[in-house]
């Protein structure tokens, strides 16, 4: 991409009203735009962030078996009704909205009715299963706070993915299998070492569902962890005769903040039975169909990887989930024409900053941007056929060969 030709720009200040770190930043650098608290638009820069993270998700999603779909954000009441899900004093945030035909639908804040009542028409015996789909899909959600910049919307993006089987066997396995490629998608997002599997209320059949963590100072949680973290607690199960089953005592363990990145439920027949989610089984007996769910807060993983690791300068994205790996800078008529030489045929990994303006100015975006490496040409470079590399993260500085900085 070309600055010259974007139409984004960088902002000397943020939205006045925008407190959260992570939402001053991406506003400031043209990453988003806010429209109300909690509501934001995605500009280029930040929808390639965005585009990033799914893929991750998506690919380690895929490599164990699991379908992508799309469901509508309108939701038909009925369903709801079903499981008792459709009153607000049940669920607190809906939003909902009026047919000009008369009726009430809701705008879908997850998506577990809807997909256990589409499967009915394609789910009726045991050959039929095991079967996962999933989807990144916008949920609407009336928090009544909404003060954390893109880590709490009231519109934004996750990744749900729910899970049939035919026994609890099977759902055990997979749920290990989700289990995996968490900590993969984690790892790849360069969160792996900082966020954390914790044990949290709601499980159907065992006493805890999941919940992961990322340690940060600006989280809405708290969570608890041994020295070694491989005991990880949200503040509701946190109590001396859950921690007694795993041999451990309130003083063993060290309060944080933590911001939920994603969760897992084994959610059994919660679902499949009162919207009669049924399959015949190989004796032809009719059997409610075991489910499970897996969230992940995309949108959300954009806000706590910014908080993650900004500095003073600005945002710094690791390379996996980077809008673009280079941000390039010629100075000088020779530099700048090198500049674009280098360009040419790397359109989708290079920021090329080719306007008008002072170097320092081209330099500050890149800070405040957070592309992961700087790279200038300038006719003092290019003396020795060289450009100068620079490290967003560590702002170390090396000459390279202009032939081997794009590999
Ligand atoms: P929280 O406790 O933070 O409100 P939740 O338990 O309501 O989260 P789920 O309903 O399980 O969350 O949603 C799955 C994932 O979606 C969460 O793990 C989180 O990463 C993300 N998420 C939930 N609510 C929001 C929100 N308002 N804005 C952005 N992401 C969200
Ligand atoms: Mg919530």
């Amino acid at each position: 991409m070309r600055f010259s030709k974007t139409f984004i720009k960088t902002l000397r200040s943020a939205p006045k009203d925008e407190i959260a770190r992570n939402g001053a930043l991406l506003s400031r650098a043209g990453y988003i735009h806010k429209e109300l608290a909690g509501i934001y638009d995605y500009l280029p820069l930040g929808l390639k962030v965005i585009e990033n993270i799914k893929n991750i998700i998506r690919e380690e999603l895929n490599k164990i078996g699991c379908e992508e779909v799309m469901m509508s954000a309108l939701q038909n009441p009925e369903l709801w009704e079903a499981t008792g899900r459709f009153s607000d004093q049940e669920v607190d945030i809906w939003f909902k909205t009026e047919l000009a035909s008369g009726g009430v639908l809701g705008l879908a804040p997850t998506h577990e009715e809807p997909m256990t009542n589409m499967l009915k028409t394609y789910v009726s015996s045991y050959k039929d299963l095991p079967l996962y789909a999933y989807q990144f899909q916008t949920k609407f959600r009336n928090e009544l706070r909404a003060k954390s910049g893109v880590m709490r919307g009231r519109e934004f993006l996750m990744k749900d993915l729910y899970s049939f089987h035919t026994s609890e066997k099977d759902l055990d396995d997979f749920y290990e299998k989700v289990e995996n490629a968490y900590n993969k998608i984690f790892e790849r997002l360069g969160i792996g070492d900082c966020t954390y599997k914790t044990f949290a209320s709601g499980g159907i059949f065992s006493k805890f569902s999941h919940e992961y963590q990322t340690i940060l100072p600006v989280g809405e949680d708290t969570i608890y962890y041994n020295s070694d973290k491989s005991l990880v607690f949200n503040k509701e199960v946190f109590e001396d005769e859950i921690l007694a089953d795993f041999d451990a005592s309130k003083e063993d363990f060290t309060e944080d903040k933590g911001a939920e990145v994603g969760n897992i439920f084994k959610l059994k027949f919660k679902y499949s039975e009162p919207l009669g989610l049924k399959y015949t089984d190989d004796k032809n007996s009719e059997q409610f169909v075991y489910m499970g769910c897996y969230g992940i807060g995309v949108s959300r993983l954009m806000g706590v990887i910014a908080e993650k690791f900004a500095d003073e300068k600005g945002l710094v994205w690791p390379e996996t989930v980077a809008p673009y790996k280079y941000y390039l800078v010629g100075i000088g008529e020779k530099g700048q024409a090198a500049a674009e030489e280098l360009y040419k045929g790397h359109e989708d990994i290079i920021l090329f900053d080719d306007r008008d303006v002072r170097p320092g100015e081209k330099f500050a975006d890149a800070e405040l941007m957070g592309i992961p490496t700087r790279i200038v040409i300038s006719d003092k470079t290019l003396a020795d056929n060289k450009a100068e590399i620079t490290n967003r993260a560590t702002f170390e500085t090396k000459l390279v060969d202009l032939k081997e900085i794009i590999m």
